[in-house]
């Protein structure tokens, strides 16, 4: 009586090895590189199965938004992706005539600028003579900043020179920008520095 378990006759054994064996070599890259359509290894040949089904975060935002890059003067231009209301992406932007779609290693890394966790949320200060710093409410360190403005301004003032050409100037207080600074940040605090008497405002960018 025949056995209900199927028995493989050994060319059975054989085709199933052989075909391992090709299944295996066709899933290298290098052979896919070098019988395919991809000689230089950087499309098809190179995908793995999971990289298949991987999609870019710049294809599923919700919206783009057209922006610069803060860092320096030179003002590339920025592509910035939002999924869900949240900020996913920030790429070069290819319209804009200054960089052409290009980012330096900086502009590249502004989603971190946005993102990231280490990001200072809170003012903090360290007391003359302190080793730690403390942190402050917003509306404190303004009002120690706008003390000490005042003070700086009183003990500073300059009304003449000394052959009676009128000043009306400080050269207690100064000011010196970050590169993150924008345009109307910038156009801010020139304006306020300047009314308040200060002459010495400058931007780190321009240095
Ligand atoms: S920091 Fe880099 S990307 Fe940003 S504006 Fe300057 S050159 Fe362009």
């Amino acid at each position: 009586m025949r056995s209900t378990r199927q028995v493989r006759r050994p060319w059975c054994w054989a085709r199933v090895v052989i075909v391992g064996v090709r299944t295996w070599i066709e899933g290298w890259p290098v052979y896919r590189q070098l019988t395919g359509t991809d000689p230089l290894g950087r499309g098809t040949a190179a995908q793995s199965p999971k990289s298949k089904t991987l999609t870019a975060r710049t294809e599923t935002a919700d919206k783009v938004a057209k922006s610069v890059c803060p860092y320096c003067a030179v003002g590339c231009g920025q592509r910035i992706f939002v999924k869900d209301e949240k900020i996913v992406q920030i790429e070069g932007d290819p319209d804009s005539p200054v960089s052409r779609g290009r980012l330096c290693p900086k502009g590249s890394a502004s989603l971190s600028l946005v993102t990231s966790d280490r990001r200072q949320q809170k003012v903090l200060y360290r007391r003359p003579y302190a080793k730690d710093w403390e942190e402050l409410d917003l509306e404190t360190a303004m009002d120690m900043i706008a003390d000490r403005v005042l003070a700086a301004r009183d003990a500073t003032w300059q009304d003449h020179d000394g052959d009676g050409h009128p000043l009306n100037r400080t050269l207690g207080i100064s000011s010196l920008g970050g590169a993150t600074l924008d345009n109307e940040e910038n156009y801010l605090i020139k304006k306020l520095f300047t009314a308040i008497g200060a002459i010495q405002i400058e931007n780190q960018a321009r240095i």
